[in-house]
């Protein structure tokens, strides 16, 4: 099937092809159409689908068809996190360039200001996260009844992030006669009442299995003692000709550690966690896109969805205790058909947490075992040690075949009361914060959004890399380098 043939436009037919691509993913091939015939959607998929695509695309169509005004946003597409969100009104931008619509990005952590400007000059999108669009609205900034196309991306990540009641109380604010589409990457059964709730006779779509990784990333697991894990780790670099990796941590703590530690060890490394400032992770993020960053040593915040090409490699510093986490994470390698390579260091009390993931999986994870060390024995059924800190959270996360509960809310996740004609403090916005066990480890810190400039700083810009298409063939591998 060709894109010719779902009802686009021509103007994104060209930015198609501009684009690169030559035939639609299944998901595009099953959602355009409906999107375009104005249909609710539930979208079972996860990142790295096409799905952005195959929702932007029709989204643009049906926008151009009338003008934007001010303060009257007419489609609102949310993300739980900020950079998943940078990087949709990218695409949106990549695939709008023939068409005159008008985007606000609506993220925290950065200046209110520009995001205002933007909304008084009129948005015919809005791409936020749920706290700061909440903030704008509270402060008399949106007037909503325009709103025609809500998308609701990666609901199951609002779950986890416990954004679910802010976004209930965002769908309750607009018009109920509306287009709502809904995709998250496992139907749970709180995602499903969601979708009871706010989608009208959807269509049901969904690819491939959430619980598989990919064929084209190579995966090891290396027995390693926790205290040896920072030893281990540096043989294993050396050992591995790297393109650009991220190395996965548990928790925020680890993550500034290792960072540290590789920079000593001469390595071009930066961390990302929620903690940071927005701007610096998305300058992180940008080094690592350029090519001028070496290792992103990073918490989950990264894990879903982060297109950065080229990353040869993932290291697990810590067995993820939420196991589709695991797939989260290497799935930042071995994209688009490239071969990727994933190790993981496991200790002994992370046993139980590994037994998660294979099962969920559905294969065993064959071992390696370094030059000049000894094979560690790990029990799958090893529960943690009490008291005692280990790569993984103690719990194994939830289940598969368990319902999830809605997980506490966040700063910034606040409950209702909106005043929406007052005036407000600036509002925190936690999205990409999240993370289970880092919460549990470290003790909350003011959110980055504090730390910022306020209405008066100065304007924030979307970084280069998210503006650049992707390169078109990898350059060839290289070996860890150190600065000189
Ligand atoms: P997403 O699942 O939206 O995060 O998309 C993952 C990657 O696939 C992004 O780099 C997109 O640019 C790319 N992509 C989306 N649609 C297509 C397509 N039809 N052909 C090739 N690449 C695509």
């Amino acid at each position: 099937m060709s894109f010719a043939e779902l009802g686009l436009s021509d103007e994104l037919l060209r930015a198609i092809e501009d684009s690169g691509y030559t035939e639609p993913t299944p998901i595009q091939q099953k959602a355009i159409p409906s999107v375009l015939m104005g249909r609710d959607m539930l979208g079972c998929a996860q990142t790295g689908t096409g799905k952005t695509a195959s929702f932007t695309l029709p989204m643009i169509d049906i926008l151009a068809q009338s003008r934007a005004k001010a303060r009257m946003p007419r489609a609102i597409i949310l993300e739980p996190t900020r950079e998943l969100a940078a990087q949709v009104a990218d695409n949106f931008d990549r695939y709008g360039k023939h068409h005159k619509l008008a985007k606000a990005l609506l993220i925290g952590g950065i200046s209110l200001a520009p995001q205002e400007q933007q909304i008084e000059r009129g948005a015919d999108v809005l791409i936020a996260t749920p706290g700061r669009f909440l903030d704008c609205y509270e402060r008399g900034l949106l007037l909503l009844h325009d709103v025609k196309i809500l998308v609701i991306d990666e609901a199951d990540r609002m779950l986890d992030m416990g954004f679910i009641p802010d976004v209930e109380r965002i769908v309750r604010a607009l018009p109920k006669s509306r287009q709502t589409l809904l995709f998250s990457a496992t139907i749970l059964p709180e995602i499903r009442r969601l979708a009871d709730k706010f989608l009208n006779d959807p269509k049901e779509i969904s690819v491939s299995s959430p619980t598989t990784t990919a064929e084209t990333i190579e995966q090891f697991l290396i027995g390693v003692e926790e205290r040896d894990k920072d030893a281990a780790l540096m043989q294993l670099i050396e050992s591995e000709e790297i393109q650009s990796a991220i190395i996965f941590c548990n928790r925020k703590k680890q993550v500034d550690a290792l960072a540290h530690l590789l920079k000593r060890k001469g390595y071009n490394a930066g961390p990302i966690h929620g903690d940071l400032p927005q701007s610096r992770r998305m300058e992180t993020l940008e080094s690592l896109r350029k090519g001028e960053l070496l290792f992103l040593v990073a918490s989950d915040v990264a894990a879903r969805g982060l297109d950065i090409p080229d990353v040869s490699h993932v290291f697990n510093y810590g067995v993820p205790g939420n196991p589709e986490d695991y797939i989260h994470r290497i799935g930042r390698t071995g994209r688009a058909g490239r071969k990727g390579h994933a190790f993981m260091l496991v200790s002994p009390e992370e046993g139980e947490s590994l037994g998660d993931i294979q099962r969920m999986i559905g294969q065993d994870i064959p071992w390696k075992v370094l030059e000049g060390r000894k094979k560690i024995d790990i029990d799958l059924d090893a529960k943690p040690k009490r008291g005692r800190r280990s790569g993984a959270s103690s719990k194994g996360g939830p289940r598969k075949d368990a319902p999830r509960k809605t997980a506490p809310k966040k700063e910034g996740a606040r409950s209702p009361s909106p005043k929406a004609h007052g005036r407000r403090p600036e509002r925190k916005d936690t999205s990409g914060q999240k993370e289970t066990s880092e919460q549990k480890e470290a003790p909350k810190q003011k959110d980055a959004g504090d730390k910022t400039p306020k209405a008066d700083g100065p304007d924030w810009q979307i970084p280069a890399f998210l503006a650049e298409p992707p390169p078109a063939a990898s350059t060839p591998p290289r070996r860890p380098r150190r600065k000189t």
